[in-house]
């Protein structure tokens, strides 16, 4: 049986048979079967698709995953969400980080998490060799249709990446970092491996993720560079955002801190009965 502390309030109560409420309330939590769509996009002159995954019928969170080659993250999340439902939207690629594709003949590259304004569409473009005006359009109508298929509904976008030994982790935050000026605050454990980190765009996350002792970074949305990556799409928006990363096979670490966020998000909603002192 899980520990009670990976349960909602609610699935707790489901648990104990002894409730008289246990007969009332609908079953929130159990193996959900994934139901899968692909839809295609024309970019150029390639037809890529998306896959959405849905697990139950009710939509609280969207899991997205731009990096195809970020296996680990994906594949802890489908067992994450088999239990608690919710959605995946993901970009088939190959299993490649970097998007590439014909336009007019000429072959173009970006990476799909620098596409979410048109400066960082030019940005990553001229990063990865050639940019053409009609290309940064073609992106764009990608990046839309990407962000189109994020229920406007869910109250937290989580983004699933991975990343390999020490190239960023929550150091790159910290000072001397690469990053530090992207940071609002930073957490960091010692006791956690520094590439396993949650990157938010929401104070209330940061807080409790960084008091179970994740490694914890709070974005700053008004200073942060602009890159064109969803982090910095949604803090402008001021949406609740989170981007959990773990080293690449870490499927159990990432698994963990993907319930404990859910967990977190599950107690906002239904926060415990304040105890009565007399
Ligand atoms: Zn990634």
């Amino acid at each position: 049986m899980l520990p009670k502390t990976l349960l909602t309030p609610v699935a707790a109560v489901l648990l104990s048979a002894t409730s008289p409420l246990s007969k009332s309330l609908p079953s929130l939590k159990g193996n959900f079967k994934a139901n899968e769509r692909v839809i295609t996009h024309k970019l150029g002159d390639k037809t890529i698709s998306f896959k959405v995954i849905q697990y139950g019928e009710t939509i609280h969170t969207c899991c997205i995953n731009l990096h195809d080659n970020e296996a680990t993250a994906v594949q802890a999340a489908r067992d994450v969400l088999e239990m608690e439902g919710g959605l995946i939207v993901k970009i088939e690629n190959g299993s490649k980080r970097m998007v590439s594709f014909p336009y007019k003949g000429v072959m173009y590259t970006f990476d799909p998490n620098r596409i979410f304004s048109m400066a960082g569409i030019k940005l990553t473009l001229k990063a990865t060799g050639k940019v053409n005006p009609g290309v940064f359009a073609e992106v764009e109508k990608f990046a839309n249709h990407l962000l189109e298929l994020i229920p406007d509904t869910v109250s937290c976008v989580v983004a699933l990446h991975n990343n390999t030994d020490g190239d960023y982790s929550v150091k790159s935050y910290q000072p001397g970092g690469k990053r530090t000026n992207d940071a609002k605050q930073v957490y960091a454990n010692d006791w956690q491996d520094s590439d396993d980190i949650a990157f938010t765009t929401d104070d209330y996350i940061f807080t409790k993720m960084s008091s179970l002792g994740y490694n914890s970074i709070l974005q700053d949305n008004v200073k942060v560079f602009k890159d064109g990556s969803l982090s910095v799409y949604y803090g402008e928006q001021n949406k609740r955002y989170i981007n959990i990363e773990t080293q690449f096979g870490k499927t159990n670490q990432y698994k963990e801190m993907l319930r404990k966020l859910f967990f977190a998000l599950d107690e906002e909603k239904n926060p415990a009965a304040p105890v009565d002192v007399d």
